[in-house]
């Protein structure tokens, strides 16, 4: 079924360009929601934003948007902030693909300014007035990612003619609508898409998945013979996945390990090398992870070095794994001196979490991981942490659609911001380390052993709030409003008891190994994250305890 395109993406990245040429190409019709908008209000953008302010732009945006969705055969280029409004993004998953143009800040920059003789746009010329117009475009584009991020699929156009970024976008609709291979018009379950330099793959999150896994491996990745690496407690999860690739004829073999950290070693790694050597695995084979981010990591690390990289699926079964630890191509194993001191970046070729095997997670290691989800929202995503405030009950009770949706949404950002920055070099990725400069200070000072990860995260997010408001960042209201969700959701706000000099001195090692001032990730405002390394070590002093109080 055709229906509408919708291109979104920051001002820059060649939506109406592109869009033209999707439509030549398709033989649709092009439609520019700002041109709809002149065109219905009778006058420039320019004047309805001097006459009416923004609100009324956005007012009519909409209005805009809603009368294009009566059309079908459309590619519709729409506004830089049209995605910020839930309802218009709603409006265009019901009646059409939403592709994202996706451009590095510099990049559009660089468009902008070439353009701007031409472009009398006032969400533009803002942007581009004065010294700091990088920072402008880097800051506003970072506010809104997480709303471009839940497009069904993203282009980048960095290197890319229109001619070819035209032919990407076709590509990409083709394959969510179903006109290539067997993917349905638009993936209920799909979350999102990851894209790194070695590859694009899907994260899936929905109900019960496991059972169709097997076909969903036979149509794209067709290994001859899988190999499930999986830990004790989810044995029964590792046994659907089995079954179900054994109904698609997929030979299957499981290596269980212990669960647990103790688990993450080399010597693990080795003995499941000489499993795989011994049942003559090969690179058409693949490995399948089931379980929490120890057996994703462990897994992971096999796969990446095994007979130098086999394909690899991820079937988290814990909210950390689905959250956190799938996404993003991170895989190691520990040593006695640290954790995860031998890895790799290896990206699976699929995440599929099946939210049912939730049922079975240990209460404490669920509520530990919503830690990561809410973090997420606090950093970019100030939408996906209204709903954990209005659905806490139905989330805590793993009710259906609202559990998964909001598991997908913080999927969703966390993949766009391993795809903006894969390995971590371009500064955003660390964003996604917001709550971990004194969580990881904890975990090391209690061995490891009194906190889960998302509860020492959870008491680190607090520690970086009470930093955000003695840097004149983030308002009281805002503390009290992290607070809040966090209590609400069960986790840990304070660590009375524990011993501060080794917290202090495991931060401190981590400040040794970057050779510089630590690198805080704080809140500049809720769902709006920044890094700052002009802390001053009175201020972490005096917030450590209060922590500790
Ligand atoms: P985990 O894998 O140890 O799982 C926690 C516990 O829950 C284990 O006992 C496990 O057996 C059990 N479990 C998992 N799923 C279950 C289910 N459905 N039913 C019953 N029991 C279940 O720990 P985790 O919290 O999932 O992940 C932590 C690990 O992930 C750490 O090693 C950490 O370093 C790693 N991690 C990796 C990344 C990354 O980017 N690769 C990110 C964050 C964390």
């Amino acid at each position: 079924m055709p229906r509408n395109i919708f291109l979104t993406g920051f001002s820059g990245t060649g939506k109406s360009a592109v869009g033209k040429e999707v439509a030549r190409l398709l033989g649709w019709r092009f439609v520019d929601t700002d041109e709809e908008i002149v065109r219905l209000a009778g006058k420039s953008i320019a004047d309805i934003f001097t006459d009416e302010g923004e609100p009324h732009f956005r007012e009519l945006e909409h209005g805009a948007l809603e009368r294009v969705c009566r059309g079908e055969r459309q590619v519709v280029s729409t506004g830089g902030g049209i995605v910020t409004n839930q309802h218009n993004r709603r409006l265009m998953e019901d009646n059409g693909a939403t592709i994202c143009l996706e451009a590095s800040p510099e990049v559009i920059y660089q468009r902008l300014l070439d353009e701007e003789g031409d472009s009398p746009c006032p969400t533009i010329r803002p942007l581009l007035a004065g010294s700091d117009a990088m920072e402008r475009i880097r800051s506003l584009k970072a506010q809104r990612q997480s709303d471009y991020a839940v497009a069904h699929w993203t282009v980048h156009t960095d290197y890319l003619s229109v001619q070819e970024a035209s032919e990407e976008v076709i590509r990409g609709w083709q394959i969510v609508t179903g006109h290539v291979g067997s993917a349905r018009f638009k993936d209920p379950d799909m979350a999102a898409t990851v894209y790194t330099s070695s590859g694009t793959y899907p994260i899936l999150v929905g109900w019960n998945l496991i059972d169709g896994l097997g076909q969903r491996i036979g149509d794209s990745i067709a290994p001859a013979v899988a190999y499930v690496i999986t830990d004790e407690a989810v044995y029964r999860h590792a046994r659907r996945v089995q079954l179900s690739m054994e109904r698609s004829e997929i030979p299957t073999h499981m290596f269980l390990i212990p669960s647990g950290e103790q688990s993450k070693t080399l010597e693990m790694a080795r003995r499941i090398y000489e499993w795989l050597a011994g049942l003559r695995a090969e690179r058409r084979h693949m490995i399948l992870a089931v379980g929490g981010g120890v057996v994703g990591d462990l897994a992971g690390f096999v796969a990446a070095t095994f007979l130098r990289g086999i394909p690899f699926v991820q079937v988290p079964t814990s909210l950390a794994a689905m959250v956190d630890a799938s996404v993003g191509g991170k895989v190691a194993v520990n040593l006695a001196e640290g954790k995860n001191l031998v890895g790799a970046f290896y990206q699976p070729r699929l995440v599929l979490a099946d939210v049912e095997t939730l049922r079975t997670l240990p209460r404490r290691e669920f509520l530990s991981g919503w830690a990561e989800a809410i973090k997420h929202g606090f950093i970019l995503d100030r939408e996906l942490l209204s709903t954990f405030e209005e659905h806490a009950e139905s989330i805590l009770a793993l009710e259906n659609e609202i559990t998964a949706q909001v598991i997908r949404r913080s999927v969703a950002i966390k993949a766009h911001v391993v795809s903006v920055d894969e390995k971590e070099t371009m500064g955003t990725r660390i964003l996604l380390n917001y709550g971990h400069t004194i969580g990881h200070g904890l975990e090391a000072a209690t061995g490891y052993q009194g906190l889960l990860h998302g509860e020492a995260v959870s008491i680190g997010m607090m520690g970086a709030a009470y930093i955000s408001q003695g840097m004149g960042l983030l308002s009281s209201p805002g503390v009290d409003r992290q607070c809040r969700i966090l209590e609400r959701f069960g986790l840990p706000l304070s660590c009375r008891g524990v011993d501060l000099d080794l917290v202090k001195r495991a931060m401190l090692l981590d400040k040794k190994t970057s050779g510089k001032a630590i690198n805080w990730v704080l809140l500049e405002d809720i769902g709006k994250a920044i890094v700052r390394a002009d802390v001053p070590s009175q201020l972490v002093q005096e917030v450590l305890h209060r922590l500790a109080q």
